[in-house]
């Protein structure tokens, strides 16, 4: 087999991958991106944040509507579950046009459908549909990102996954009158608000004791009482097997405590975490994995200077903006010939949970600053008293920013409620650039627009 020489292999072409396969390629520099897929963005756009939000944003739609209707005005509410798999779609299909006009309009790139494995550090061979090629490659990019977790729980095979859900042409067709979703963590939160939005009856089961773990529970709080109350949630729950009712349906056993029970539904989402997926061989070579990941340092190197791990493969911060940051780091640090100029910040990511009402963070949140002995102000607003959300009859929730204590710098922030994916950009980037307090409060926010609430947050301290 003849060995082809690239600059750059990208192991995967998601968030990861293209944005260095980019910036190399104008720079002159031979790319090649591999990917299962055979096109641009990995899991976001395939199964992931892009099309999980087309169908948010329609079923917030559905819930406004019926907020404004049970007012009196006028407007109804029919739920046509297709046309929001088919709304998700066009979506889907439109964001892969785009990627691949902006693939086409590159020169220096290609991209192969297959899978790439490591025979040694600067050796690729990528496995293909028609045999495979081999690669010399001067630097990698591993971001192969993550996958859908499944445990060792009988039956699993009966239950969908957010892969499942989100795909092009998804698995469900029809709009369940009963789901059931395995675990409180982001994904199955999120999938319970939406399709508790649209009508289905959804139980959540959750094994620990907190949604959303890992997050801080004191956001956690200010979310919880905001769900759809008729989201049953059932805490402290571990699922021993899935099967098929007579029917046809799905039959979840579980116990709870020293109880055994079971609870049956039409769908049940599997959504009990991801895990990073390795290229093969990366062992082999000396590239050093965690149970989170390649480890890698802020430069995003591996062991191997010209070996770089980007994205939710290395399991330092697993959403896509961190995965595009990253990838721009790694194409940086190559440029500089592997001496790293460019450094990740891994502790100013926005990161939202985009249930219905929406929960987002950044920076250091008080539990964070209690376990590092941080003291904080905290900076209040309400959104009852918000002009926006009394126009959107969404008043639930608020802003909060925490500052150092000494110098009033903006360490981080949440938002529950209104606006808050957008808004916690703002607070980010305040925060990741030293902002104070005094900064904030001077800033002339827009009316009637949630971002004022940011600018009264920090003036509540003085
Ligand atoms: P990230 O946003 O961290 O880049 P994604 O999960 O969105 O991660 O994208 C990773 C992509 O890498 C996916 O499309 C996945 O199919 C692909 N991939 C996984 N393993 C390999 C491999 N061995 N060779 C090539 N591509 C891979």
């Amino acid at each position: 087999m003849t060995i082809q020489y690239a600059d750059l292999l990208t192991i995967g072409a998601g968030g990861g991958a293209y944005p260095a396969a980019f910036r190399l390629a104008r720079a002159g520099r031979s790319v090649v991106m591999v990917d299962p897929k055979g096109v641009m963005s990995g899991n976001c756009l395939y199964e992931g944040c892009v099309p999980s939000k087309a169908v948010r944003e329609t079923a917030e739609i559905y819930q406004s509507q019926r907020r404004f209707a049970e007012r009196g005005l006028p407007g109804t509410v029919t739920v046509d579950f297709a046309k929001i798999m088919a709304h998700k779609d066009s979506i889907q299909a439109r964001r892969y046009q785009q990627h691949a006009a902006d693939l086409a309009a590159t020169p220096n790139i290609q991209m192969i459908q297959g899978e790439a494995r490591f025979i040694t550090p600067h050796e690729v061979a990528v496995d293909t549909a028609d045999g495979g090629r081999r690669f010399r490659c001067a630097q990698v990019i591993i971001a192969s990102g993550s996958d859908v977790f499944i445990p060792p729980v009988p039956g699993s095979e009966f239950c969908l996954t957010s892969h499942d859900l989100y795909k092009p042409d998804a698995a469900l067709k029809t709009l369940p009158e009963r789901m059931i979703v395995i675990g409180g963590g982001y994904i199955g939160l999120e999938t319970a608000t939406f399709f508790a939005a649209l009508g289905t009856r959804v139980t959540l089961l959750q094994k620990g004791g907190q949604l959303l773990n890992g997050m801080d529970p004191g956001m956690v709080a200010l979310l919880t009482p905001l769900l759809d109350p008729s989201i049953r949630i059932l805490t402290g729950v571990d699922v021993t097997a899935v099967d098929v009712t007579p029917e046809g349906g799905r039959r979840v056993h579980y116990t709870h405590g020293e109880e055994d029970d079971t609870l049956d539904g039409d769908v049940v989402l599997m959504a009990v975490g991801r895990r990073p997926v390795i290229p093969a061989g990366a062992a082999e070579i000396g590239i050093a994995v965690t149970r989170k990941g390649v480890a890698v340092g802020a430069d995003l190197q591996t062991a191997h200077p010209h070996i770089y791990a980007c994205g939710d493969v290395n399991g330092r911060v697993p959403l896509f903006h961190a995965a595009v940051r990253q990838s721009m780091v790694a194409a940086h640090n190559i440029l500089g010939g592997n001496i790293s100029m460019d450094y990740a910040d891994f502790h100013h990511i926005p990161t939202t949970i985009f249930t219905l009402p929406a929960a987002a963070y950044v920076g250091i949140t008080p539990a964070l600053a209690e376990a590092q002995g941080i003291p904080l102000r905290t900076g209040r607003y309400d959104f009852e008293e918000d002009s926006r959300a009394q126009i959107l009859e969404r008043m639930e929730g608020g802003i909060q920013l925490f500052f150092a204590a000494d110098s009033l710098r903006l360490l981080g922030g949440w938002v529950v409620g209104i606006d808050a994916g957008h808004l916690i950009g703002q607070i980010g980037t305040a925060a990741a650039h030293g902002l104070t307090a005094y900064d904030l409060a001077r800033f002339a926010d827009q009316h009637p627009m949630s971002a004022e609430g940011i600018g009264k947050a920090a003036r509540s301290l003085f």
